[in-house]
């Protein structure tokens, strides 16, 4: 049974709905659940529970809560994984940027030395042609 986790909700958008049992922790304006295409070994998803388009449509307040849940679960990674030596965090603001779910969520993607032969340029692999500085 999905649950409704906001009371702006568009029909069909997916982060309109999610599965109670998919959510690993929530705060007062978002959820939390770990991406179900994840790029690497927790790949958490930090998604809002009113359905806005991006980051720019946050409050200020939101902004603040956001960071606070992403610096929690960077440190619940980190303790349970002593793999993880990195993190890229992400936001695909519009679809000329990569969106594909248009209800805000952030990325938080775990890296591991080597999980890619050269991770030189993070998040400068979105044009990967201009990867290189
Ligand atoms: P973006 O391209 O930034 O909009 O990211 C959308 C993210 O949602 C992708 O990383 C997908 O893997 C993830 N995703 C898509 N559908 C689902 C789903 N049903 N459950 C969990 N994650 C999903």
């Amino acid at each position: 049974m999905s649950e409704l986790i906001n009371t702006a909700h568009k029909d069909n958008c997916i982060f309109c709905y999610i599965e109670p049992n998919w959510i690993i922790d929530e705060s007062d304006d978002f959820v939390v659940i770990r991406d179900g295409f994840p790029v690497t070994e927790g790949h958490t998803l930090f998604i809002s529970k009113h359905c806005v388009i991006d980051w720019f449509e946050l409050t200020v307040h939101e902004q603040s809560e956001l960071n606070q849940l992403i610096i929690s679960h960077k440190e619940k990674l980190t303790a349970s994984d002593p793999s993880i030596s990195g993190f890229n965090i992400g936001m695909n603001c519009g679809e000329s940027a990569g969106q594909t779910v248009m209800h805000f969520h952030a990325h938080l993607i775990p890296r591991r030395d080597g999980d890619t032969p050269s991770p030189r340029g993070g998040v400068r692999w979105v044009i990967p042609e201009r990867q290189k500085y």
